[in-house]
Protein backbone atom coordinates (compact mmCIF):
# COMPACT_ATOMS: atom_id res chain seq x y z
CA UNK A 1 0.00 0.00 0.00
CA UNK A 2 0.99 3.71 -0.48
CA UNK A 3 0.68 6.38 1.62
CA UNK A 4 1.63 9.90 0.35
CA UNK A 5 1.72 12.86 2.50
CA UNK A 6 1.33 16.82 2.29
CA UNK A 7 0.41 19.73 4.36
CA UNK A 8 -1.35 22.75 3.01
CA UNK A 9 -0.45 26.53 4.03
CA UNK A 10 -3.37 28.20 4.76
CA UNK A 11 -3.78 32.16 5.28
CA UNK A 12 -7.02 33.41 6.45
CA UNK A 13 -8.62 36.51 5.88
CA UNK A 14 -11.55 36.51 8.30
CA UNK A 15 -12.74 35.41 11.22
CA UNK A 16 -15.10 33.03 9.95
CA UNK A 17 -14.56 31.92 6.25
CA UNK A 18 -14.79 29.29 3.75
CA UNK A 19 -11.77 27.96 1.84
CA UNK A 20 -11.79 25.79 -1.10
CA UNK A 21 -8.96 23.59 -1.78
CA UNK A 22 -10.24 21.24 -3.79
CA UNK A 23 -7.40 22.30 -6.67
CA UNK A 24 -4.57 21.44 -4.47
CA UNK A 25 -6.75 18.15 -2.81
CA UNK A 26 -6.66 17.01 -6.36
CA UNK A 27 -3.49 17.87 -7.49
CA UNK A 28 -1.87 16.00 -4.47
CA UNK A 29 -4.35 13.09 -5.63
CA UNK A 30 -2.73 13.09 -8.71
CA UNK A 31 1.12 13.34 -7.54
CA UNK A 32 0.68 10.68 -4.80
CA UNK A 33 0.74 8.30 -7.55
CA UNK A 34 -2.38 6.22 -6.06
CA UNK A 35 -4.61 4.51 -8.23
CA UNK A 36 -7.21 3.47 -6.38
CA UNK A 37 -7.97 3.52 -2.19
CA UNK A 38 -9.28 6.79 0.28
CA UNK A 39 -7.64 10.62 0.69
CA UNK A 40 -7.97 11.76 4.06
CA UNK A 41 -8.51 16.09 4.39
CA UNK A 42 -7.35 17.18 8.11
CA UNK A 43 -7.32 20.50 9.28
CA UNK A 44 -4.95 20.73 12.29
CA UNK A 45 -7.05 22.84 14.77
CA UNK A 46 -9.45 23.02 17.18
CA UNK A 47 -11.23 25.78 15.64
CA UNK A 48 -11.30 24.96 11.94
CA UNK A 49 -13.31 22.19 10.57
CA UNK A 50 -13.02 20.52 7.06
CA UNK A 51 -16.48 20.42 5.03
CA UNK A 52 -17.87 18.93 1.67
CA UNK A 53 -20.20 21.23 -0.31
CA UNK A 54 -20.56 23.43 -3.14
CA UNK A 55 -18.93 26.23 -4.15
CA UNK A 56 -21.83 28.94 -4.97
CA UNK A 57 -21.21 32.46 -2.51
CA UNK A 58 -24.73 32.20 -1.43
CA UNK A 59 -25.17 28.98 -0.07
CA UNK A 60 -21.25 29.74 1.31
CA UNK A 61 -22.95 32.63 3.34
CA UNK A 62 -25.80 30.65 4.45
CA UNK A 63 -23.37 28.26 5.94
CA UNK A 64 -21.63 30.68 7.74
CA UNK A 65 -24.81 32.40 9.04
CA UNK A 66 -26.28 29.02 10.34
CA UNK A 67 -22.57 28.24 11.74
CA UNK A 68 -23.46 31.12 13.88
CA UNK A 69 -26.84 30.88 14.67
CA UNK A 70 -25.82 27.16 16.25
CA UNK A 71 -22.69 28.61 17.55
CA UNK A 72 -22.87 32.13 18.87
CA UNK A 73 -19.91 34.24 19.67
CA UNK A 74 -19.79 35.34 23.49
CA UNK A 75 -23.07 33.60 24.41
CA UNK A 76 -21.99 32.53 28.03
CA UNK A 77 -19.68 29.60 27.18
CA UNK A 78 -17.19 28.82 29.80
CA UNK A 79 -14.27 28.75 27.75
CA UNK A 80 -14.99 32.32 26.72
CA UNK A 81 -13.56 33.06 30.45
CA UNK A 82 -9.64 31.84 29.41
CA UNK A 83 -9.95 32.20 25.60
CA UNK A 84 -13.23 34.12 24.03
CA UNK A 85 -13.66 31.82 21.08
CA UNK A 86 -15.87 28.82 22.46
CA UNK A 87 -17.66 29.64 19.80
CA UNK A 88 -15.22 28.54 17.45
CA UNK A 89 -14.14 25.56 18.88
CA UNK A 90 -18.01 24.30 19.28
CA UNK A 91 -18.74 24.52 16.05
CA UNK A 92 -15.37 23.13 15.15
CA UNK A 93 -16.45 20.32 17.44
CA UNK A 94 -19.77 19.51 15.99
CA UNK A 95 -18.99 19.73 11.77
CA UNK A 96 -15.37 17.45 12.38
CA UNK A 97 -12.56 18.61 11.72
CA UNK A 98 -12.08 15.35 8.64
CA UNK A 99 -13.48 14.54 5.50
CA UNK A 100 -12.47 11.28 3.61
CA UNK A 101 -12.93 11.00 -0.12
CA UNK A 102 -12.90 8.46 -2.51
CA UNK A 103 -9.84 7.78 -5.08
CA UNK A 104 -10.90 5.62 -8.19
CA UNK A 105 -8.52 5.58 -11.62
CA UNK A 106 -6.01 8.20 -9.98
CA UNK A 107 -8.66 10.78 -9.28
CA UNK A 108 -10.46 12.22 -6.10
CA UNK A 109 -14.26 10.52 -6.51
CA UNK A 110 -16.75 13.98 -5.71
CA UNK A 111 -19.87 15.12 -7.17
CA UNK A 112 -20.49 17.72 -9.81
CA UNK A 113 -21.43 19.91 -6.82
CA UNK A 114 -18.95 19.15 -4.14
CA UNK A 115 -16.01 20.83 -3.63
CA UNK A 116 -13.45 20.59 -0.25
CA UNK A 117 -13.33 23.56 2.25
CA UNK A 118 -11.86 24.48 5.04
CA UNK A 119 -14.14 25.92 7.48
CA UNK A 120 -12.24 29.06 9.42
CA UNK A 121 -13.67 29.55 12.62
CA UNK A 122 -11.53 32.06 14.67
CA UNK A 123 -9.24 33.40 11.93
CA UNK A 124 -7.62 35.58 10.60
CA UNK A 125 -4.74 33.51 11.53
CA UNK A 126 -1.68 30.97 9.46
CA UNK A 127 -3.39 27.62 8.93
CA UNK A 128 -2.45 23.94 8.46
CA UNK A 129 -4.26 20.83 6.64
CA UNK A 130 -3.21 17.66 6.04
CA UNK A 131 -4.00 15.39 3.04
CA UNK A 132 -3.39 11.64 3.13
CA UNK A 133 -3.26 9.69 -0.06
CA UNK A 134 -3.91 6.49 1.47
CA UNK A 135 -4.18 2.64 -1.28
CA UNK A 136 -2.74 0.92 -3.93
ZN1 LIG B 1 -9.80 28.54 22.76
Amino acid sequence: MKAYFEEIDIPTRSRRELIDITGRVEGFVEKSGVENGICLVFTLHSTTAVIVNEHEGGLMNDILRKVGEEFPQGAGWSHDRIDDNADAHLASTFVGPSRTLPVKNHRLVRGTWQNIFLLELDGPRSRRVVVEVLGE
